[in-house]
């Protein structure tokens, strides 16, 4: 399966609303949509991206995979498994909030402060059509919630309260990531 080509910031596939996933076809283990997310699996570690959804892929379907082994460019992350959601819903948002910088294969190079909720329960199907249920906190909760804005035809952008806190990585680098270091 090859690597699928990235959608980015100003193709309208990432502002519409995405279909939802058929089920059945998911549990069909060898469905034209199983083959599909094994290139989406590959393009989110091509692209060393640790969240993909389908639209970012142009393909206008409720899927999400999730993917993230400790690594450098993220510090703060904490170790995510290979995870397949379909049809992802998040039923429960706690109070507390948080602030995090975010990147974004389809703005690629730019990073951009965002307000988040702390924990997230997401209600989802699995990459085998199982129904499952996710009580996520942390980096995952954050992770999660950019990827189903995905599904809503948002972007991290739509949720950043001042614009300011926009940055190229570069720049990121240099004015933001020692301040973000202090805090934590
Ligand atoms: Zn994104």
């Amino acid at each position: 399966m090859a690597k699928l080509k990235i959608a980015r910031l100003g193709n309208p596939i990432l502002r519409q609303i995405a279909q939802p996933v058929d089920i059945k076809e998911l549990r069909d283990p060898d469905s034209e949509l199983q083959v599909f997310i094994e290139g989406m699996v590959e393009t989110m570690r091509t692209d060393g991206g640790v969240g993909l959804a389908a639209p970012q892929v142009s393909r206008s379907i409720q899927l999400v995979t999730l993917e993230c082994e400790e690594n450098e460019r993220y510090p703060e992350a904490t170790g995510i498994p290979l995870t397949v959601l379909a049809n992802p819903v998040i039923t429960r948002y706690s109070e507390g909030t948080a602030l995090g910088w975010e990147s974004c294969l389809s703005l690629i190079d730019f990073r951009g402060l965002v307000r988040r909720s702390r924990e997230v329960t997401v209600e989802a199907f699995d990459r085998d059509g199982e129904k499952t249920v996710i009580e996520a906190t942390g980096f995952l909760a954050i992770v999660l919630q950019h990827e189903i804005d995905h599904l809503n035809g948002k972007v991290f952008l739509d949720r950043m309260e001042d614009l300011t806190k926009l940055a190229y990585m570069e720049e990121f680098e240099t004015y933001w990531a020692k301040e973000e270091a202090a805090e934590t």
